[in-house]
């Protein structure tokens, strides 16, 4: 995937895993908290509102009874009025009770007679004239709201509502209203009032409040884990990423940079990747690769592999000539082994291909220098015997035709005595030069001054034969690091040859051009050309085309240029010839 991928992930999913979850417990901690603070206002706030009702019926009870004084109500208008009033939706019980807590009257008569607290409840409960509430709890668990005042009935209220209204004195009015209420003493009546409250609503209502908070809280847990989770797997994901990433890229920078060239196939021998150096070789592009199989596309290859991939054998160091585009042959040294998964499926190949070419290249190289290195010193050995016999013939020769008439057979025998050992002296001249070491004596000398000096040596040969001389060369002339004797030998040598080539005339260019620290020198002629087969040869020794040649000029116009830390190369045709030199200017 690439980095851009992971880059447009939203910001939250950077957040820790942890932080989120601890988030989350902190607000359902907080919901909680919150909740319950709520549900203890509530039930606060309904037991005021409760207390508040309950004081408002009592008094209304308490107003009433006192009417029932003046009145003389009986027990049957009072236990009606009792169980009008406790039959209302939230009252469970309405009672009035003498002050042991015994019940006089209760909305449900069954309960009269009963006790409605005991003495020790009584004692905790401390009744007053102002209304009070407990929670009282009944035998079967049943909680009640229970609202409590005393009533009191004093002499003289009894007094005046017995003589206000009936005029039958005192005694009439207190024993109706205490008979009623079942007061037998003449001190001041006392009576509790109980009202009971249902808790079940309030109940009901907190166990919804709970109920959803803990909805909430858990929600708020439970989206927690689910954040933690998920950004979990993303870091999983985005680590799991970076690693098949980074690795990735390191594979593909391998295989790019590997110096040998690389191909992968599916299990089709289709191309699924090729390196730069595997298109260098087959001459494809990757794109050209990855758009068919090995057997369309590269045949010579498949033709050597085939035959062990396709058994499932692996194909080490196998060296073949490949042929590619355009009648490319490269000799190669191919590889190849199945690709298999863990359980043993084969998902493709891969193959490996050295080419061979510079390696070849090399060791014909390293054999020719062996070669050189051991005529090189045979040649020295030999010239060293023939030269001194050869200026003895030499000398003969020249005192024989000087001692006969010019014009006789003696005198014209004689002369070809001296050109032969004039010919073999240069063999053997040739011979020590190649056989001479490569010790130089470089010096900082002008280019056009080395050419001059190989150019006064040919001219008269260039007029002679109608070859014209043209010299390309940049002015001032750059300076060179040549030994002069040696590098004059080498552009004498090449000169030679090339007007040699020249038998009918032509054009001897000479251009040097200056490249960074390299001087490119170029010596071109018009010539015969050399056989492309020939040209490999040319720089060996004694190689030659020529009746009178001795095959030894360009072994050392090889050998010098090299002790010069350069190269030379040749390119020819039917038109002509064109030696190429790159020499070090410092
Ligand atoms: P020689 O000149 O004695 O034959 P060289 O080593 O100088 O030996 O050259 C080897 C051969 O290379 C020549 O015989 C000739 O066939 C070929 N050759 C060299 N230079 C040229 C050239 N400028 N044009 C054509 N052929 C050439």
């Amino acid at each position: 995937m690439p980095p851009s991928v992971l880059r447009k992930l939203p910001s939250w999913l950077t957040l820790s895993p942890w932080f989120v979850m601890l988030c989350a417990l902190l607000l359902s901690a907080f919901v909680v908290g919150v909740g319950l603070r709520n549900a203890s206002r509530e039930s606060a706030f309904t037991a005021k509102l409760t207390l508040e009702k309950g004081s408002a019926l009592i008094s209304t009870l308490e107003g009433a009874l006192r009417t029932g004084m003046g009145f003389q109500w009986g027990d049957d208008v009072l236990q009606d009025l009792l169980e009008k009033i406790g039959a209302q939706p939230d009252i469970v019980t309405l009672a009035i009770t003498d002050h042991s807590g015994k019940i006089l009257m209760d909305s449900n008569p069954a309960l009269a007679g009963t006790s409605m607290v005991s003495a020790a409840q009584l004692a905790t409960l401390k009744p007053s004239s102002v209304a009070q509430w407990h929670e009282r709890i009944l035998p079967d668990g049943t909680r009640l709201f229970q609202v409590y005042k005393e009533f009191t009935v004093s002499r003289f209220e009894r007094g005046r509502h017995g003589s206000g209204r009936h005029g039958h004195g005192f005694h009439r009015p207190r024993n109706a209203l205490c008979n009623m209420l079942g007061a037998e003493t003449d001190a001041d009546a006392q009576w509790l009032i109980f009202v009971d409250y249902s808790l079940a609503p309030l109940d009901e209502a907190k166990g919804v409040d709970a109920r959803h908070t803990l909805i909430i809280s858990a929600v708020l847990v439970f989206l927690g884990i689910v954040g933690a989770l998920t950004l979990f797997l993303v870091r999983g994901y985005r680590q799991s990423r970076q690693v098949v990433q980074e690795t990735t890229a390191f594979s593909s920078e391998v295989i790019n940079t590997l110096p040998v060239g690389i191909i992968a196939t599916d299990a089709d021998n289709r191309i699924t990747s090729i390196n730069p150096v595997a298109c260098a070789i087959t001459g494809l592009s990757p794109t050209e690769a990855t758009n068919g199989t090995l057997c369309t596309l590269l045949p010579s290859v498949w033709a050597v592999l085939s035959p062990r991939l396709t058994r499932g054998v692996s194909v080490v160091e196998q060296e073949s000539r490949c042929a590619f585009a355009s009648n490319r042959r490269v000799p190669l040294a191919l590889s190849a082994s199945r690709i298999t998964t863990e359980d043993g499926q084969v998902v493709g190949n891969a193959i490996i291909m050295r080419d061979l070419g510079e390696i070849r290249r090399l060791q014909t190289e390293l054999r020719r220098q062996d070669r050189l290195v051991a005529l090189g010193n045979m040649a020295a050995g030999i010239a060293h015997e023939i030269r001194n016999p050869l200026s003895a013939i030499k000398g003969l020769a020249r005192f024989f035709q000087e001692s006969n008439p010019a014009d006789g057979e003696e005198a014209r025998m004689a002369k070809i005595m001296t050109q032969e050992v004039l010919r073999l002296d240069k063999v053997v001249g040739d011979l020590l030069d190649f056989a001479r070491p490569d010790t130089l004596h470089q010096i900082h000398i002008p280019l056009d001054e080395i050419l001059g000096r190989a150019h006064r040596m040919v001219q008269q040969d260039m007029e002679t034969r109608h070859i014209r001389f043209v010299l390309n060369i940049p002015t001032p002339a750059p300076l060179a690091w040549f030994d002069p004797d040696r590098m004059t030998q080498v552009l004498l040598n090449l000169f030679l040859n090339a007007l040699q080539a020249m038998a009918d005339g032509g054009t001897l260019t000479v251009t040097a051009q200056e490249d960074d620290n390299d001087l490119i020198l170029k010596i071109q002629d018009t010539g015969c050309g050399i056989l492309p087969e020939k040209v490999q040869d040319i720089f060996s020794p004694y190689f030659t085309t020529k009746a009178s040649g001795t095959g030894l000029g360009l072994s050392i116009v090889h050998k010098i240029v090299e002790a010069h830390d350069g190269d030379i190369e040749v390119q020819s045709s039917p038109e002509g010839t064109t030696f190429i030199l790159r020499m070090r200017k410092g």
